[in-house]
């Protein structure tokens, strides 16, 4: 058995290794130097939030059994995809599947940003009131059926190795919670690893109820295309302490920090007072969601 066929053949309890391990490092870290005080009770949020996480993994798993690994395998069988079409060596198209898988995720998160109806779904991410490792992982489950939707017709199109596939996800599962941290580095570590990687600091920084900075820093693992697409901001303008997280307009602990409340967040308001507010946020310098 090749290095390949060892890490397909041990997928599950590789992927769950690394989840358990770097969550409990970043929880350990976050316990002995927090980068900031928590405002809602953590126990509350924990709770709450690895609810949602668990309530995702068991539906994903009921609708997608096959999950990214399978589609990835039929492409390979049936030749689909860039990557199955032309030959290229193997670690070369491994390193171009994740980096360009990285690409779609950054366009992705770019994309429920932008269109209302999706930021419904996203918001539930962002309307966290407190920034730690558990909030690396919060999604609404419509949002996590979306992505794995966006993702397996990336595989489809781009044809990347079994291999690459899984390397991607552990990366970014690791990077979201490694960059979702409430945790500091020392500046110059801080600086260095952002040429390529995400840091806890560059990520809070879109985690800001301020309409600006939460439209910028859109990348979970890579740097690159937050540099390249002119969406990069070093730090927020009140400083790690003095920021906000969250939504201004969504503060409630029951909507935002009770599995219920988070289920619910995007079928709240109607989709009409989307365009109201959108003409008054276009007649605004700052761009920015609509209801901040
Ligand atoms: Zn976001
Ligand atoms: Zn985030």
């Amino acid at each position: 058995m090749n290095f390949s066929e060892q890490i397909m053949a041990n997928e599950v309890p590789i992927r769950m290794g690394f989840f358990f391990g770097i969550f409990a490092v970043m929880a350990i870290w976050e316990l002995i130097a927090p980068r900031r005080a928590l405002t809602v009770s953590r126990a509350i949020r924990w709770a709450n939030n690895l609810g949602l996480v668990f309530l995702n993994s068991f539906i994903v798993r009921l609708i997608f059994p096959a999950a990214a690994v399978g589609v990835a395998a039929f492409a390979v069988e049936n030749g689909w995809g860039l990557l199955n079409y032309y030959q290229l060596p193997f670690a070369v198209s491994v390193v171009i599947s994740v980096i360009a898988m990285d690409f779609i995720i950054y366009l992705q998160h770019v994309l429920v940003h932008a269109v209302p109806v999706l930021w419904r779904l996203h918001r539930v991410h962002h309307a966290d009131l407190d920034y730690d490792v558990t909030t690396g992982a919060r999604f609404h489950t419509l949002e996590i059926i979306i992505s794995m939707l966006i993702k397996f017709a990336t595989i489809v199109v781009l044809g990347p190795p079994i291999v690459a596939v899984i390397i991607f996800e552990i990366m970014l599962n690791a990077t979201a919670m490694f960059n979702h941290s409430n945790i500091g580095l020392p500046k110059g570590l801080d600086n260095f690893l952002r040429l390529f990687l995400v840091t806890p600091d560059m990520h809070r920084v879109h985690h800001s109820v301020e309409d600006d900075e939460a439209n910028s820093n859109f990348g979970f693992s890579l740097t690159w295309w937050d540099r390249l697409f002119g969406t990069y901001r070093a730090q927020p303008r009140a400083g790690h302490i003095g920021m906000t997280i969250g939504i201004h307009k969504y503060r409630e602990p029951r909507q935002v920090s009770w599995l219920p409340g988070m289920l619910w967040l995007p079928f709240v308001g109607r989709l009409s007072d989307y365009v109201i507010n959108r003409r008054q946020w276009s007649s605004d310098t700052e761009g920015g969601q609509n209801e901040k």
